[in-house]
């Protein structure tokens, strides 16, 4: 089911880009697998799946370390809200931070990697919606973070923006989220020539579609791969 899931996913991805005057293969899939378990990564991952999202550091440690006993190659990104005293644990076992939502983050993580050889890629969580509770509130706060990773944070990679639309069924608003972060990431580019910034992390199960449109490069789906979570 889940290697269905993926496959039909992947393809629906790849027509939605090229729909969008985009290649078939700009948007990279991510499979959220929170509050799901070990094989059901492993199922993915043995379908091909190696890009996985999670929320919680104390969830993905051990389920990771189990999954890559036998993929070794699965990548891991961090997606929630990551508190100072978690750093060290996501740093041992992911791959870049996608919710990098405050400056006080990004020092926590150069403290962790200094005197390292290690970079770390990061992408630039942006509050796009009004109701959505995470990330930089607006573009002021998002070049602030930006001079201050630069100046202060050398073995910090930042690789481009991430959001979550707003919980809504009115699609216009979900759009002028994506199109917000879009046009923010359009112009940091042109200010900030020392990183490419050219990820846009967006897309959810629900919302994907408008996100190629709008020009996400990454999609971060969940329950059209694994099926419902049950939120204890
Ligand atoms: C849960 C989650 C997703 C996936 O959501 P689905 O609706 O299951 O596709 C994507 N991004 C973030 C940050 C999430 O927390």
């Amino acid at each position: 089911m889940t290697a269905d899931n993926i496959r039909r996913i992947k393809e629906d991805i790849a027509q939605a880009a090229i729909r969008s005057g985009r290649g078939e293969n700009s948007v990279r899939l991510m499979a959220v697998s929170k509050m799901h378990s070990a094989s059901a990564v492993l199922e993915a991952a043995r379908a091909g799946q190696l890009l996985f999202g999670e929320n919680r550091v104390q969830e993905a440690l051990p389920k990771f370390s189990e999954v890559r006993t036998e993929i070794p190659q699965a990548e891991l990104h961090i997606i929630g809200s990551l508190q100072r005293n978690k750093v060290r644990q996501a740093l041992s076992a992911s791959d870049c931070v996608q919710s990098l939502d405050r400056i006080s983050l990004a020092d926590e993580i150069e403290r962790v990697l200094s005197g390292g050889d290690r970079h770390l890629a990061v992408f630039i969580e942006v509050r796009t919606g009004e109701e959505t509770k995470s990330g930089f509130t607006d573009e002021d706060a998002v070049y602030c973070a930006l001079d201050h990773i630069g100046e202060s944070c050398p073995h910090l990679d930042v690789r481009g923006f991430m959001t979550m639309a707003p919980l809504t069924d009115d699609t216009n608003e979900i759009r002028q989220a994506f199109k917000k972060l879009a046009s923010l990431a359009h112009r940091a580019r042109a200010r900030f020539s020392e990183w490419a910034l050219d990820e846009l992390s967006m897309g959810m199960s629900n919302d994907y579609h408008i996100a190629i449109e709008e020009g996400s490069t990454l999609v971060r789906i969940g329950r059209a791969i694994f099926g419902e979570r049950h939120e204890s």
